[in-house]
């Protein structure tokens, strides 16, 4: 026999763990963490997580449900969850005071001012993609990138430019015609190029803007790109 009060703390303790599914991430299966949305499907993942799976082959679906998050910038299809964020914390408390320590540390090693009145929740309030990685992207101002294009190959001559402030709408496409027009005096030669960010070959309608975040991973400006001869004619422009 079971009272009614054994009965209730028993009821409500299931209860909560049940509640586990929904307060955690899929893909690190901990506790969500700046909790990110995917808007298509409204599934949840801890920001980190998600904009590390949009790296990945399969990272234009989602990880639970595959379906396509976007069609063109999978930034654009996902979203914070600060009311989501908000029940977490509130059911695991002291999971907050862990993220705002580590916040603490993270500002301190990066030399960032810590505003401790100001939780990551908070600050994320009006986090846009300019703001991944819990700080504003440095390199991208005003809309703006600034990178740096570099060749891998004796193939191709370097650039006298190389150093170029563009729009953080810029594409890959742009940057290949970009090329075309400076070391082959023919914009039409831009299929024959490559670009590259961390040794992977960019797909041609990218822009510089997802390629910050997701390739470059937000680090120091300037963004980094590497330019070679388009793979299936190399042997062909060996030959020229
Ligand atoms: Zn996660
Ligand atoms: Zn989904």
């Amino acid at each position: 026999m079971i009272s009614g009060v054994t009965q209730f703390s028993m009821d409500a303790r299931v209860s909560l763990r049940s509640l586990n599914p929904y307060i955690s991430c899929f893909i690190c299966k901990g506790y969500l963490i700046d909790a990110t949305a995917i808007t298509e499907c409204l599934h949840t993942f801890c920001k980190s997580c998600i904009v590390k799976h949009l790296d990945t082959k399969l990272g234009n679906t989602c990880p639970k449900c595959d379906v396509v998050i976007h069609r063109s910038n999978p930034l654009l299809g996902i979203r914070l969850d600060r009311k989501m964020q908000d029940i977490v914390f509130k059911l695991v408390p002291e999971l907050q005071q862990n993220e705002a320590n580590r916040e603490k540390v993270f500002c301190k090693l990066r030399g960032i001012p810590y505003d401790k009145n100001q939780g990551s929740t908070e600050k994320d309030k009006h986090m846009d993609d300019n703001k991944y990685e819990g700080k504003t992207v440095s390199a991208i101002s005003e809309d703006r990138v600034s990178i740096q294009l570099e060749t891998n190959t004796k193939d191709m001559e370097p650039l006298t430019k190389k150093y170029i402030c563009c729009s953080s709408r810029t594409t890959v496409n742009h940057i290949k015609k970009l090329i075309a027009k400076k070391l082959y005096h023919d914009l039409e030669k831009y299929c024959s190029v490559d670009i590259l960010c961390n040794d992977e070959i960019l797909g041609k309608d990218h822009t510089l803007k997802f390629i910050y975040v997701t390739r470059w991973r937000c680090k120091e400006p300037p963004l980094m790109l590497y330019y070679q001869p388009r793979v299936d004619v190399l042997n062909f422009s060996q030959n020229v």
